[in-house]
């Protein structure tokens, strides 16, 4: 189990230092932004949604601190190529598992997310670790007018 931990450390301080999809998208059509008061961060998501609901391209930007920074940069890698529906339900299953709820038998695959199993254990660190989800959300819902692509 402490390999396993130290493993997780490490994919988390990889994304945080070198944290992927920072920036800007061209074509984005959907974006918010968000913040967590309890730690300070900040997280701008941006995403290019298609005809089909798909998710093609996502990218992050903002500061914060390393597990929101890390959060949001595998969040972005996840969710690229991904439907929306299927995005929603990842998220479900992402909050259930940092809230210490039982992930829907249904849900995608966590895979590199089930790194932020820990966060369970600070509860300080769970908004960090749910902000870009919660903001991936909040650009989806939101109306496109942030942003508009012609
Ligand atoms: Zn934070």
């Amino acid at each position: 189990m402490s390999d396993l931990r130290e493993l997780y450390q490490e994919l988390i301080l990889d994304h945080s230092k070198h944290p992927r999809n920072k920036g800007e998208i061209e074509h984005a059509n959907h974006s918010a932004e968000g913040y967590n008061p309890l730690c300070g961060d900040q997280v701008t998501v941006q995403l290019a949604v298609n005809d089909d609901n798909i998710v093609t391209d996502a990218a992050f930007d903002g500061a914060g601190c390393a597990i929101s920074t890390a959060s949001a940069s595998l969040m972005t890698e996840a969710i690229k190529g991904m439907s929306v529906e299927k995005a929603t339900l990842l998220f479900n299953a992402f909050h259930s598992l940092v809230t210490g709820k039982e992930v829907p038998p249904d849900s995608p695959d966590l895979d590199k997310l089930e790194v932020f199993a820990g966060v369970v254990e600070f509860p300080m660190r769970v908004k960090c670790a749910s902000l870009s989800w919660h903001t991936f959300q909040a650009a989806i819902d939101g109306s496109n007018d942030s942003i508009t692509t012609e």
